[in-house]
């Protein structure tokens, strides 16, 4: 299956601004965003001006981006975007909702990696569990009650625990809640649009797809 597999901070470059693909460098003043600015990648990046996008192109841009900070290629986006029009409610939001709920996010957005592409890994390479069995499939869609842990085998490894000490230290969303003092934590609540990141315009992508 294809994957983009370049430079990330490209892509964040490309959006304009950050996706947080990249772990803690994200939050570091190393962070491309931060010390090139928002210009465009590529030879002329800096001098070349950002398009004021309209229309088509701006709907095009913020379904690129939406791909881009879950990882998700075109055809499954679509799916998720078709499951989420099938549903009750603002298809926007649904379909944000349905990306939130992905094992590798939670894994993500509890903190057990810095990244989501860190969080897929884990997830592939079978260090994930749910409600105590493994699950390897990282589109999975967690759902309320859910318990996610990290197999006992893999919670001493360096880069779970680093992720896990920095995202205590961060918070976590509501709809998720930490079990005590184990690296688990259990889905509370579907998350909404208000726990998602704001920097989306989802009505765009509707606009792009209903068209
Ligand atoms: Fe994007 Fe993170 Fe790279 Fe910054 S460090 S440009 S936020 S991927």
């Amino acid at each position: 299956m294809a994957r983009y597999t370049g430079p990330v901070c490209r892509l964040c470059r490309r959006e304009g601004m950050k996706l947080f693909l990249k772990g803690d460098r994200c939050f570091k003043p190393s962070c491309a965003i931060e010390k090139r600015g928002t210009q465009p990648p590529g030879q002329h990046g800096t001098t070349a001006r950002r398009k004021v996008l309209a229309g088509y192109g701006q709907q095009l841009r913020e379904k690129q981006k939406v791909k881009r900070i879950y990882f998700v290629l075109e055809k499954q986006f679509r799916n998720y975007f078709e499951k989420a029009s099938r549903q009750k409610g603002v298809t926007g939001e649904n379909l944000l909702i349905l990306l939130e709920r992905r094992l590798d996010n939670v894994v993500y957005r509890a903190g057990f990696s810095t990244s989501r592409r860190q969080a897929r890994q884990l997830v592939n390479h079978g260090h994930v569990l749910v409600n105590g069995r493994k699950v390897d499939i990282p589109s999975f869609q967690v759902k309320v009650g859910d318990v996610v842990s990290i197999k006992e085998q893999s919670t001493k490894n360096p880069h779970i625990v680093a992720a896990w000490e920095t995202a205590s230290g961060r918070g976590r969303p509501q709809w998720l809640a930490v079990n005590g003092d184990q690296m688990s934590i259990t889905v509370t609540a579907l998350p909404k649009r208000e726990d998602i990141d704001g920097n989306i315009n989802e009505q765009l992508i509707v606009e792009l797809y209903s068209k």
